[in-house]
């Protein structure tokens, strides 16, 4: 390692790649690929390649708190003691008048292992409240819920080099072409050194990841299940299921066998829109390969049925047992760098640290004993858009915002926009002035960014690695574990005064002893001696396991996997003479969220500059809109207004909004949750993103 250079993580996807900073003499930083790290081996993306100018940009940084002492005031530049000792009396008079439940923190997939381990434990282990929840909730809780509810515990089995070893690779529901780009180019790889493996990607979309695939079964939004079911239905007829594996290592074939034979394939083509002989091809690569890796994202996720949806895929590993073998696994890819860390310390509505149960009374104990603080609360909290509709009618008093831009990410923005304005009290804590939640901030916390703390991320596939400080952050901004103790501390809490972050990890760690997720007796320099380690981590050999359920037994009562069957009833919001259009919103290649980093590079402006709706060419012509003319869109909730793009991308009858733009990039009008529709999955709370019925018309000036 050269002097003035550490290693890091891209602090982007969860695809989690290895890079290296170097310091210059006029405070800049320099960010490569590592090529000793083993997910890039050195390469990156357009956005992890460009992650230095977004560093070395500080014309947007926060630098010192700032507060009002009324809503109507202006915000005024404090110092820290005073801000927190404020925000700590609002807290206890909120608390002591209304109850533990009328606070609530909202924090990010993006926040450090550390990070989310201490405002979890401040929550749930001392305020005595379930109500801290992350925007992960908007990402892969329904990964999470139906990995629990199939296999035991949220436990991914798979790792990386499952990919080349994988000779069917069935993707659905995801681009990773753009959206988890490094992992792509393996992917890529993998099929031209080997012609003979078969990609078949599901999506409404022509995506860029399915210009390889071998089948593109370009479905009508929503109908994956009815196609799961109706690949499984294949399977079954043409005997190629594990009949050994079914028998000896699952549970509930008998109902699965029934559900998928309620309906032909050929119906199930007419509900999907796609030719049978392209499901009857997709089934029968499956049945021919000795290997199935699924693969998915927030195409089956963000759906109101997002759970059913995972658990229909997850079904196809486990009728074919193909599952805790190599290049074999339901692999859910991860969105953002960490949210697999916010998973370990529990740092979710509904969750206790190290894959403990909130309903469990033993779990509970031993986490408060551990804690030292107050008893564990049994209800669950408020999750992401539970907390803003409890905002909006007055029973959240106050929320804690860090790292995360609910105005632009969470759906129905309007909605959201009512709740901070109803809000009695809003703290938000972020690295730059650009985010416009920060219009309606009580209280602005200035956050340490990325290469200006020191902490532990995880990525997709359980991989840990140890990020270094090189630089630090600017004016009085401190990293965002630091702020949380010292606001714990102001409110009186013994058990935060961490001399390091280091010291929050390793509390983390013990915690996790005897838990499946196991991590106890690694420390930083334990992790840095691996370069990275995926848990469980196996304290006697020193090494972390690559692969899950290799021996075939799940984390269930019975050690047997669940194959779920349920329903495939269509629950969003459907299409009518009014909003006749479906909308479908998404990630482009590079940017990155809401923009609040990749927004401020002009490079990674070229590929897509402004937010296009796409459009497909029938349904242009029929409303006489033309290329990059001026639209509007408009569903129950609210309205956007952009160009279109005409494409055969889209389906006829379906149109693409991306997510990232907001009135911080020019006006909200272009801010696609305008649109989206606040429904949610009944088990995992998960929005959705993907479905809700619009109105297209070509802008007219009034
Ligand atoms: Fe960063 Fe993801 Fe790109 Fe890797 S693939 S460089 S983690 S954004």
């Amino acid at each position: 390692m050269k002097k003035n250079e550490v290693t890091s993580t891209c602090c982007y996807c969860g695809v989690g790649c290895g890079v290296k900073v170097q310091l210059d003499t006029h405070d800049l930083v320099t960010v490569t690929g590592d090529g000793d790290h083993p997910v890039n081996r050195g390469k990156l993306c357009s956005k992890g390649m460009n992650l230095q100018y977004t560093v070395n940009d500080r014309s947007d940084r926060l630098h010192y708190p700032q507060m009002r002492y009324h809503r109507n005031m202006p915000l005024q530049r404090v110092s820290w003691d005073d801000v927190l000792t404020r925000t700590a009396a609002v807290f206890r008079t909120l608390i002591s008048t209304y109850g533990p439940d009328s606070v609530a923190f909202y924090a990010s997939g993006q926040c450090l292992t550390e990070e989310y381990y201490v405002v979890n434990k401040l929550m749930k282990g001392f305020i005595g409240s379930n109500n801290i929840d992350t925007n992960s909730r908007l990402c892969m809780s329904s990964a999470v819920a139906a990995y629990k509810m199939s296999l035991g515990e949220d436990s991914v089995p798979i790792c990386y080099d499952d990919i080349e070893l994988a000779d069917c690779l069935l993707i659905e529901g995801g681009n990773p072409a753009w959206c988890h780009p490094i992992l792509w180019r393996r992917v890529e790889a993998h099929k031209a050194e080997n012609p003979k493996t078969r990609i078949i990607v599901v999506d409404p979309r022509k995506t860029d990841s399915a210009s390889i695939a071998d089948i593109h079964l370009q479905i009508q939004p929503g109908t994956d299940m009815v196609l799961n079911y109706a690949i499984g239905r294949l399977l079954i007829e043409n005997g190629d299921i594990d009949v050994d594996f079914i028998e000896n290592h699952t549970e509930g074939f008998a109902a699965y066998k029934a559900r998928v034979f309620e309906r032909t394939v050929a119906e199930a083509a007419w509900i999907c829109r796609v030719p049978e002989g392209e499901i009857r091809q997709a089934a029968s690569f499956i049945g021919a390969s000795k290997s199935l890796l699924t693969l998915w994202t927030m195409g089956l996720n963000q759906s109101v049925k997002g759970v059913d949806k995972n658990l229909s895929l997850i079904d196809l590993n486990l009728i074919t047992g193909r599952i805790g073998k190599p290049g074999s696994g339901p692999f859910s890819l991860t969105g953002q760098p960490n949210a697999m860390g916010g998973r370990e310390v529990g740092g979710l509505a509904n969750l206790l640290p190290a894959h403990r149960d909130l309903k469990n009374e033993a779990h509970r104990r031993e986490v408060a004993d551990f804690w030292g603080g107050t008893v564990l609360s049994d209800k669950p909290g408020l999750t992401a858009t539970e907390m803003f509709d409890a905002l909006a009618d007055g029973k959240l008093k106050a929320i804690w915002i860090l790292c995360t831009n609910p105005l632009t990410s969470l759906p129905d923005a309007r909605k959201v926009e009512q709740a901070l304005k109803n809000a009695k009290f809003v703290v938000v804590q972020e690295i730059s002035n650009k985010p416009q939640t920060l219009d309606y901030a009580d209280v602005i916390l200035p956050a340490a960014g990325w290469a200006e703390k020191e902490g532990t991320m995880t990525n997709s596939e359980r991989r840990i690695s140890h990020l270094h400080k090189i630089i630090d952050p600017p004016g009085e901004a401190l990293p965002d574990a630091e702020i949380i103790c010292r606001f714990a501390q102001k409110m009186g809490y013994s058990g935060f005064d961490y001399a390091t972050p280091e010291a929050i990890y390793r509390e983390h760690t013990r915690l996790t002893a005897s838990t499946s997720i196991q991590v106890n007796g690694l420390d930083y320099a334990l992790i840095d001696s691996h370069r990275t380690i995926q848990w469980p981590y196996r304290k006697r050999r020193n090494a972390g396991t690559p692969r899950l359920f290799e021996d075939h037994r799940f984390y269930t009562p019975t050690k047997k996997a669940i194959i779920h069957s349920p329903d495939t009833e269509m629950a969003s919001e459907q299409p009518d003479a009014d909003f006749p259009f479906i909308l479908t919103t998404g990630r482009i290649r590079d940017q990155w969220h809401t923009m609040t980093k990749t927004g401020k590079v002009s490079k990674l402006k070229q590929h897509i500059s402004e937010p296009l709706l796409e459009i497909h060419p029938n349904d242009a012509e029929r409303l006489g809109i033309k290329e990059r003319q001026l639209v509007e869109i408009t569903s129950r909730r609210g309205n956007v207004r952009v160009k279109a793009t005409i494409s055969n991308v889209i389906k006829p009858g379906c149109v693409f909004l991306p997510m990232h733009w907001g009135k911080q990039w020019g006006s909200d009008l272009n801010r696609a949750n305008n649109l989206t529709n606040p429904l949610i999955d009944p088990v995992s709370r998960e929005p959705d993103f993907k479905f809700c019925a619009v109105r297209v018309v070509p802008y007219q000036k009034k």
